[in-house]
């Protein structure tokens, strides 16, 4: 029988990625990587003719999600197959479709995403890494900074976000550029973040970084469609991250009220402890309800339906994570703050889904103008 919400193929990719992320959650999380994309979970919303699964951002969200309910969470899904693996397969060429979409479909290789910049995080419009074309060879130069870039040091290339001199109006324009990792001119630092992840954030400075033609992914016209189409996934993918954090962290929080007995009955009897776990549950419901709906629009080309959809998924889910955590750690009492229970690290992970791809006020700053028509404020 199907639902209306999740079909039994859902249902039953949800079981087998929730058991494989209980058997592996020991394991490194290179090797999680390899043994997921093995099993297709990776490359699940990639075409079949290029080996990935030929489903969509529905299936791929709910692994992400299963991963991260097991304490598992792989943030660079949100970024290799979510974001570059479909702007690649929706507008890459046939040569990019061929040396990309398999390797990121099975995990060989993998891509990460650049766009934020120190002078332009919430305000992308004001990016400034530039490509000119070398008239002579026709490749391209790329000069620029960015920051926060997650996963460069893995990635075996980024998909970085310049913008070319237009030749007709001398506007700039958006384009999207493949940089492999070790191109010359291409460096990074490590950014000190108090995260506790195996992927880390990077500054980036390019320096006339040069790049064949075939570097230039798609149409040099289409470029803020081709953005476009990745940062829906991006945000589909960036809920399904907080919703799966969210659930870890409520488990660990019910399973420690059933059993800590502190007067005559578990925690879990006081109503004080109860209810703020039962309205994480609710909270953590809705906002998977709403990346549901998302997925599916963006799944089925509603493009601009999808827009609106993701981002208040997004924001739903960025907002339930952090109750989620702040009352799990709260239940735990002390144990709250032990490394041993692993629920402190969250309150910092937690706050990552309030502020990328897109913060909290930048999207109720979107609904406010798009969808209730009050005056735009910025
Ligand atoms: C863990 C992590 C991983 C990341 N990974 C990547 C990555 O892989 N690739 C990448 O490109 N970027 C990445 N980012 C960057 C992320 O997308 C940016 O941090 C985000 O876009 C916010 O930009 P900012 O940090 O410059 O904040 P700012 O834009 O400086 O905003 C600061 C604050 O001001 C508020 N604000 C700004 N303008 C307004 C306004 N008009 N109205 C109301 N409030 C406003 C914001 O909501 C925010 O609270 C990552 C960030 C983090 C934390």
């Amino acid at each position: 029988m199907t639902t209306l919400i999740e079909s039994d193929e859902h249902k039953a990719l949800r079981a087998a990625v929730s058991g494989f992320a209980k058997d592996h959650h020991a394991s490194t999380n290179g090797d999680l990587w390899q043994q997921a994309a093995k099993l297709g979970y990776i490359g699940v919303n990639l075409p079949e003719e290029y080996g990935g699964g030929g489903g969509g951002i529905a299936e791929l969200s709910l692994v992400l999600e299963e991963l991260g309910t097991a304490g598992s969470p792989l943030l660079m899904m949100i970024v290799s197959p979510a974001i570059c693996g479909t702007v690649i397969a929706r507008f890459g060429t046939d040569a990019q479709k061929r040396e990309w979409l398999p390797a990121l479909a099975d995990g060989s290789r993998l891509m990460a995403f650049g766009i934020t910049e120190p002078d332009a995080g919430s305000n992308s419009h004001r990016i400034t890494t530039t490509a000119r074309r070398d008239e002579a060879s026709g490749d391209w130069l790329l000069t620029g900074r960015k920051v926060f870039v997650s996963g460069v040091d893995i990635a075996d290339a980024t998909l970085i976000v310049g913008r070319t001199e237009d030749s007709r109006t001398g506007r700039l324009k958006p384009c999207l550029f493949i940089v492999p990792r070790d191109a010359p001119g291409f460096t990074r630092r490590p950014i000190d973040m108090e995260l506790q992840a195996v992927e880390k954030q990077f500054e980036l400075v390019l320096d006339d970084v040069r790049l064949p033609a075939g570097a230039l992914v798609g149409d040099e016209d289409a470029g803020l469609l081709q953005l476009f189409a990745g940062l829906n996934p991006e945000r589909i993918m960036t809920a399904a991250f907080a919703i799966g954090m969210g659930r870890y962290a409520l488990g660990k929080a019910i399973a420690y009220a059933r059993e800590r007995t502190v007067w005559k009955t578990p925690i879990g009897a006081h109503q004080a402890i109860a209810h703020p776990l039962a309205q994480a549950h609710i909270d953590l419901e809705l906002a998977r309800l709403m990346m549901q709906k998302a997925a599916h629009l963006y799944d089925a080309g509603d493009d601009a339906g999808a827009g609106e959809a993701a981002n208040m998924a997004k924001y739903a889910a960025g907002e339930a994570c952090v109750k989620a955590v702040d009352q799990a750690v709260h239940t735990l009492g002390g144990n709250g703050l032990t490394r041993e229970f692993g629920l402190a690290s969250l309150i910092t992970a937690s706050r990552v889904a309030r502020i990328a791809p897109v913060s909290r006020e930048m999207i109720l700053n979107y609904v406010s103008h798009q969808t209730l028509g009050l005056p735009k404020s910025y």
